[in-house]
């Protein structure tokens, strides 16, 4: 059985109420009625910080729960407390060290997108794909719910941690976040592409890996036993496609620019559900930059990337402020950490399938 939701965190840098972000015109709309509504707007599996920012929408409600740096989640729910959209939003780091607010993770009713972005420093193809996409991507952010945040009724305390933000190891950081979503019987099977992937076996090989790295709980951190009880199974090459519902859990290399996903990202995964159940996941590695599975200078991991994806595959969400973690929403050149698990990563993990 599931572990009680008792997964929730508090983040470092919880920003002070009048510093939240982007300053706007329109005076707060703190609705008391929101605050107390019968069915509260919860993101699954309950908020990730005490402090919140609630109000009434047409047809329902919203809540922004502030983040570290200026990030936040924001959750819209029908009058019934059911979520009809909610987007994780995360400073991305631009060219010339600036931070814009991005969409991270995007859940719908029936979907979840999660697009995972590159190093637009160090990376120069990359650099010309986020530019490009850059405008677009802002407006398809969702603004968080103005005025200060309180403390929220429906934050539920429990093991609640302060990560040590930057300073704190892979095997400290505790700090962990999940998604709507869960896989019956605590398994999947999935196929490669092997066309999209130049046939290499030395990157089918990786992906594995970056399966196993869940499935096994690959990781450096002394006192974890392998509890995780979630299997994947590799099914052999498919001609299908990743980004598209079609009942096979696909992994694929193409151009996702054109895709659902989008723009600016170097990988993105894709999570189809019906109700709580994940019912199929795809993920894609970006064409437009380079990959490697040997941690080469000027090229995203693989192994580890993958490792990411497959997290979010399993019902992760992205970490703002954990740079050791597997979890961590933005992609180094030449870093290959992401390819064994940090506390946080296994903790998120049997917070779902424990
Ligand atoms: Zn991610």
């Amino acid at each position: 059985m599931r572990r009680p939701l008792t997964s929730a965190f508090l983040l470092a840098c919880l920003v002070a109420p009048g510093a939240l972000g982007p300053a706007a015109g329109a005076s707060p709309a703190v609705d008391p009625a929101a605050r107390t509504a019968a069915r509260p707007c919860l993101p699954a599996h309950g908020l990730l910080v005490a402090l919140t920012i609630r109000r009434n929408i047409e047809n329902g409600s919203e809540v922004t729960e502030p983040l570290a740096d200026g990030g936040y989640r924001i959750t819209r729910c029908d009058t019934q407390g059911r979520t009809t959209l909610g987007m994780t939003v995360l400073p991305i780091r631009d060219t010339g060290g600036r931070r814009d607010l991005l969409p991270a993770v995007i859940v719908r009713r029936k979907s979840i997108v999660a697009p995972t972005y590159g190093d637009p420093v160090g990376d120069v193809r990359y650099r010309a794909v986020f530019h490009r996409a850059l405008r677009k991507l802002l407006a398809s952010v969702l603004p968080r719910t103005l005025g200060p945040a309180s403390r929220d009724p429906h934050f539920a305390v429990s093991r609640s941690v302060f990560a040590g933000a930057a300073a704190v190891s892979a095997c400290q950081d505790k700090t962990h976040a999940e998604s709507p979503g869960a896989w019956p019987d605590d398994r999947y099977a999935w196929r490669w592409n092997a066309k999209g992937f130049g046939e290499s076996t030395s990157t089918r090989t990786a992906l594995k890996k970056a399966h196993e790295e869940w499935d096994k709980t690959v990781t450096d951190c002394s006192g974890f036993k392998d509890t995780t009880h979630f299997t994947t199974t590799f099914d052999g090459s498919t001609t299908r496609n990743a980004g598209v519902q079609d009942g096979y859990n696909v992994v694929d290399k193409a151009n996702l620019s054109k895709s659902s996903c989008g723009s600016a990202a170097i990988a993105c995964t894709w999570i189809w559900r019906s109700g709580d159940t994940s019912v199929e996941t795809d993920t894609r590695f970006a064409k437009s930059v380079k990959w490697s599975n040997k941690g080469s200078a000027g090229t995203y991991d693989y192994q580890g990337v993958g490792a990411h994806e497959f997290g979010h595959s399993i019902g992760l969400s992205d970490l703002d402020d954990s740079g050791k973690l597997t979890m961590h929403f933005q992609a180094t050149l030449g870093y290959t950490g992401q390819r064994t698990l940090g506390r946080g990563d296994i903790l998120g993990a049997r917070a779902v399938y424990g």
